[in-house]
């Protein structure tokens, strides 16, 4: 199982929508997909219509190893996407992880418990850099990094490039960064249009083609309960997650992709 982190340490850039999205995506070509959701937000599991009834195991139950992989997981609407739903103990996991041996690699170790089961795994971040973002960098295998394209867009990157270069030193010396995905993109406003040319500049072949354009029916979707791709698969949004899911799987080693 390929273990690929939704990461940027800035609140509200496109984490969860494109979790949700790309994880939809995938999910529809066949592979079969797990989503942990490890932002005590749970916004994730909202937007996949898994309530709080349906949440008795969680990711902070995971981290704590109260329970198992296998028992932790719940079906989606979605056919072949599963999820690790959080719940707002994961708040507290931050300050209680700190505790526990292995606190950097809870996670990495929990995942390693079904292998097989599924071809690719999503880990959708909470807005912060702390040990529940570094437990998804220390298990993933590469960075999927929404970027929206304002003012301060770069600045905030650069924490974060430091961040990964700390995590290759002491734990994950493999981990890459699959791409960087321009997330609200407005052509009709001339800063987008800056800001997206600045990035590239900066950070060349590692952004992604593919834009995700402003899109209302993307975060819609969240309130019924359903990926944006199956509330309206057609609408701009959903066509441009298609797009990047597609992208993505392109620099994916051959390996990882679904038979
Ligand atoms: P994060 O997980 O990084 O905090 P979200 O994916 O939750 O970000 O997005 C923040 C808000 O913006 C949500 O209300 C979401 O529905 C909305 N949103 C995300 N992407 C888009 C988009 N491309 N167009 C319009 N709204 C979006
Ligand atoms: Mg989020």
């Amino acid at each position: 199982m390929i273990c690929i982190g939704v990461a940027n340490q800035k609140g509200g850039v496109g984490k969860t929508t494109t979790a949700i999205n790309v994880a939809t995506a995938l999910a529809a070509t066949g592979w079969r997909v797990l989503l942990v959701d490890l932002d005590p937000q749970g916004n994730a599991s909202t937007g996949l219509g898994v309530g709080q009834a349906q949440r008795s195991h969680s990711s902070y139950d995971l981290l704590t190893a109260q329970c198992s992989l296998a028992d932790a997981v719940v079906p989606t609407k979605v056919p072949r996407l599963d999820l690790v739903p959080a719940t707002v103990d994961l708040s507290g996991a931050e300050i209680e992880l700190v505790e526990m041996d292995q606190r950097t690699h809870r996670l990495r170790n929990a995942l390693a418990g079904a292998p097989g089961r599924w071809d690719i795994c999503l880990i959708d971040c909470p807005p912060s850099l702390g040990l529940l973002t570094i437990n998804a960098m220390v298990a993933a295998d590469s960075l999927l990094v929404p970027l929206q394209c304002e003012f301060f867009a770069l600045e905030g990157l650069s924490q974060l490039l430091q961040t990964i270069d700390r995590i290759r030193a002491r734990f994950n010396p493999a981990l890459a960064i699959l791409g960087v995905a321009l997330t609200m993109y407005d052509r009709r406003n001339n800063l987008t249009e800056q800001v997206a040319e600045d990035v590239r500049t900066c950070l060349g072949g590692v952004v992604f083609d593919t834009v995700i354009p402003r899109n209302v029916r993307l975060s819609e979707a969240p309130s019924h309960g359903v990926p944006a791709l199956i509330y309206d698969h057609r609408c701009p949004g959903s066509e441009a997650y298609i797009a990047l899911a597609r992208e993505l799987i392109g620099r994916l080693p051959p390996s990882a992709r679904a038979a």
